[in-house]
């Protein structure tokens, strides 16, 4: 065979689905020439149609079809789990995306004898709990910076499922190794992920330009003034790239963030320049934070008509913008994380997170995402 690894991306058309999907057939990539195999519940979409992957449209959660559509994969030597479906309760959550993992495993174990390693991604929730899903903390979180050996906090996160799933999974074969990654708030492109801030805050700015309205912050002072981070979608492709590669990753946690902070209102101007609005920013109120839950309320036939006027892949605004996660998001705390366990493991990639956000946006045009 021409490839010295093979590929299996669980969730290949997400946020960092894609970027490794676009990343791992470029040549001098580490392990590579790489083979790659993508599987997602849809049909293979139009944005993935320039790149070399052999797409499998898979439902994970079913078992039998799972076992159909992998067993056959007997030449897989990593898989990089990066699917996830949000659900309205974290123990649904636990129970649905624990299945999905499960099954995935018990097929390509058993069916892939050349199996190397696993890189499995959950987030940040992971210390801090399902914050999206409450809009508040349901527990108490740990204190930022977050490390990688805190102490589970006491509430069902799926992030836990996930882990003691693959711990589980793995003992089925000696010498398999795995990796987790912990991504914060992701910077990348994907048409369809529950949770894109770059592409929900596009759609915003769109509506705002079009209606001649000023690009507010939905959020609160300490988000438009803190210091926060980013996770590139790029560089956690990367940082699984190496972790899949690399002795020293082997069997262990690692978050991974852009490796630099960022202030809101340096983005928004980022924002407000790329969609062409010159009045933007944090509007000091007595009343409560500005919500895009209300804001984008009645604004789906406005949606609509930018989407007809402009050839823009037609999707409705309420699944195109994940708007209670940008509020939930952008009304909390700046939160960051440590990658100092990252460096001394031998990772050093970053991203300067304006510049990543600056691009992403660019790529959201270019895919005809937003106008
Ligand atoms: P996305 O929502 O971007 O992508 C999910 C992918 O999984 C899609 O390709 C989807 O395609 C696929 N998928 C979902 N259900 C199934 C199924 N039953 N069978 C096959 N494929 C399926 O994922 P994210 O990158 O957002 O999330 C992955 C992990 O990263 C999660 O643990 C999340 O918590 C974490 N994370 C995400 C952050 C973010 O900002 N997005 C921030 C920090 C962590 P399809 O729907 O077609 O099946």
């Amino acid at each position: 065979s021409k490839y010295k690894s093979v590929a299996l991306v669980i969730g290949i058309t997400g946020i960092v689905g894609n970027s490794l999907a676009e990343i791992l057939p470029f040549s001098g990539i580490p392990g590579g020439p790489w083979k790659v195999y993508g599987v997602a519940r849809r049909p293979r979409p139009a944005s993935t149609s320039h790149l070399p992957i052999e797409y499998i449209q898979c439902d994970v959660l079913d078992e039998e079809e799972t076992y159909d559509k992998l067993s056959k994969l007997n030449d897989v030597t990593h898989v990089f789990y990066v699917a996830w479906d949000k659900r309205s309760t974290e123990d649904e959550n636990c129970v649905i995306n624990g299945t999905m993992l499960r099954n995935v495993l018990k097929t390509v174990i058993p069916n892939s004898p050349k199996l190397k390693h696993i890189c499995l991604q959950t987030g940040r929730r992971h210390y801090t709990g399902p914050i999206d899903l409450y809009g508040k903390y349901h527990v108490q979180p740990h204190d930022p910076p977050f490390r990688e050996d805190l102490p589970r906090l006491k509430s069902s996160n799926f992030c836990y499922t996930l882990e003691d799933v693959l711990l589980e999974e793995v003992k089925q074969k000696e010498n398999l190794t795995w990796s987790v990654h912990r991504p914060g708030l992701v910077f990348g492109f994907s048409p369809f992920s529950s949770m894109n801030i770059v592409r929900s805050l596009c759609i915003y700015a769109a509506i705002c330009k079009h209606e001649g309205e000023p690009l507010r912050f939905p959020g609160n002072r300490q988000a438009w003034e803190g210091y926060w981070d980013a996770s590139d979608a790029d560089l956690i492709a990367e940082h699984q790239i190496w972790a899949a590669m690399s002795r020293r990753a082997k069997n262990e946690a690692f978050n991974c963030s852009n490796g630099d902070v960022f202030k809101w209102k340096d983005l928004w101007k980022v924002l407000a320049d790329q969609f062409g609005i010159e009045h933007y920013g944090f509007q000091e109120t007595e009343e409560k934070v500005p919500s895009l839950v209300e804001m984008m309320k009645d604004k789906g036939p406005v949606w609509d008509n930018i989407a007809r006027e402009n050839g823009l892949l037609p999707m409705k605004l309420n699944n195109a913008g994940a708007w209670q996660f940008v509020d939930s998001v952008l009304s909390g705390k700046s939160l960051l994380d440590s990658m100092n366990k990252s460096k001394e493991h031998g990772f050093v990639g970053f991203r300067n997170s304006k510049t990543s956000f600056n691009s992403w946006i660019k790529k959201m045009k270019t895919h005809n995402i937003v106008p």
